[in-house]
């Protein structure tokens, strides 16, 4: 029989078993919120938990796989249907008590994939908090940022910087490779800022040097940032695997990574 990896069919001598395995606690956490009148709310839960699954089914010795967290950072995008946003301290105190309580039971290593890009500044805050009030480390990973730059370099059609940043060429090739049902690409539109900044902007790619964030329907039309005519389920499977691989190594990485004791110099 496979060995088993979702947290939530474990009983509690498994748990146990699974901590003294040294397996590393992967939490995918996403967002329900708009992603232009083609994908659907659940976007960055889709990306976030089905990399996640795959890489944890890959090394069930190695790790187990927490169910997602799906309610988010975003109240930028109120302004579109759907959205369902949660305060940043609210989100913050939630993923540091999720952290808090698999320490609390042992788990020593523990890592945050995320799917959402405003998500980014309160997971890594929480993966702080857990860090530093528990006898875990807590790491967090966004899944584009383990797109190898050359397989950017070779794939993307869409012009940088905005081309690849909110129901972008990117985000709707994973879909597409991921849960092609969901996407309706009759609708999906290019939607870029008319205006070019050079300190402004967002892709997924890297950032700008600024960071800033507005309400997003302040420049966009249709709820999209970016060019997803661009995409397709074949570039979303090789972003896809090659996020897998190196989501594999990280978790591998941090599960080898030795926890130093502290040194008070009082
Ligand atoms: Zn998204």
């Amino acid at each position: 029989m496979a060995r088993k990896y979702r947290y939530e069919e474990f009983t509690w001598p498994e748990i146990r078993e699974a901590v003294a395995g040294r397996r590393v606690a992967v939490l995918p956490v996403g967002t329900i919120e708009q992603h232009g009148p083609h994908l659907p709310l659940l976007t960055d839960v889709i990306t976030a938990t089905e990399m996640s699954r795959r890489a944890v089914e890959q090394i069930a010795e190695e790790a187990v796989l927490l169910p997602s967290v799906q309610y988010a950072f975003n109240e930028h995008h109120l302004d579109f249907p759907g959205t369902i946003a949660v305060q940043g301290p609210t989100f913050i105190n939630y993923i540091t008590d999720i952290g808090q309580s698999l320490a609390h039971h042992g788990f020593k290593k523990i890592l945050l994939v995320n799917g959402h890009g405003r998500n980014v500044p309160f997971l890594d805050i929480a993966a702080r908090n857990i860090t530093n009030h528990s006898d875990a480390i807590c790491a967090m990973v966004s899944w584009w940022s383990l797109v190898p730059k050359l397989l950017l370099n070779e794939l993307r059609e869409s012009e940088y910087p905005g081309g690849m940043a909110h129901g972008c060429e990117l985000e709707t090739s994973v879909l597409l490779y991921l849960c092609g049902q969901l996407v309706q690409m009759d609708k999906a539109e290019k939607d870029m800022p008319v205006k070019k900044s050079e300190y402004f902007y967002w892709d997924l790619q890297a950032p700008s040097p600024v960071f800033f964030q507005e309400f997003f329907s302040r420049y966009s039309r249709t709820g999209t940032t970016g060019d997803p005519t661009k995409a397709t389920a074949e570039k979303g499977r090789r972003f896809t695997e090659a996020v897998i691989e190196n989501l594999i190594k990280v978790i591998r990485e941090l599960r080898a990574r030795e926890i130093a004791p502290r040194r008070d110099h009082h």
